[in-house]
């Protein structure tokens, strides 16, 4: 499956890599090469990095730590201790380097640099309480985004990963019930 990046965020964006969390979980990032191709994919991110056993872990460690910490925002709980430890002492460390062309600008680094990138990133948008951040109406999904929408009604991580589902799924459902003559008329 390809990764999406509709959180509006990176480090949403990294939490959204594991899908339909409270069911059946599903995790796009299985070894190191799957976190290499999913930096690589990302625009705000250095275009090669290598990961070791031993970094992957602390990208997954990161990943999980901000998903709990977005979760609380979403909830409107205290952040989780242990959570908020692993988050700050990623964005500590040292960050990429960003240099700029006539082609635009280009980030390099290890990935220990990008974690601390996606730390602070995250921390930026969990510490900003304008932030809109939402779990997806499509309950099976879980993802977590920023919604930056115009009034905030925003219902969906995005269109095409679930919102487009939802309307399938809700227009099936009108036609059954109009099919079937004891079928109740939606109101
Ligand atoms: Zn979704």
């Amino acid at each position: 499956m390809d990764f999406a990046f509709v959180s509006g965020n990176p480090a949403l964006d990294l939490t959204g890599t594991v899908l339909s969390r409270r069911d059946e979980p599903v995790d796009l990032l299985a070894v190191p090469a799957d976190l290499e191709r999913w930096v690589a994919a990302c625009d705000e991110l250095p275009d090669r990095v290598t990961a070791t056993p031993s970094s992957f872990d602390a990208a997954l460690n990161l990943r999980e730590a901000v998903y709990r910490l977005a979760l609380d925002r979403v909830l409107g709980r205290r952040f989780d201790t242990p959570s908020l430890r692993v988050v700050n002492d990623a964005a500590a460390g040292p960050l990429p380097t960003v240099r700029l062309d006539d082609a635009g600008s280009r980030m390099s680094g290890d990935l220990s640099a990008v974690l601390s990138h996606l730390a602070r990133s995250g921390i930026a948008v969990l510490a900003d309480p304008g932030a809109r951040l939402k779990e997806c109406g499509r309950l099976d999904c879980t993802r977590v985004y920023l919604d930056r929408s115009r009034g905030a009604r925003r219902a969906w991580c995005g269109m095409e990963e679930c919102g487009n589902r939802v309307k399938a799924a809700a227009y099936r459902a009108r036609r059954r019930t109009s099919a079937t003559p004891a079928g109740r008329p939606e109101r």
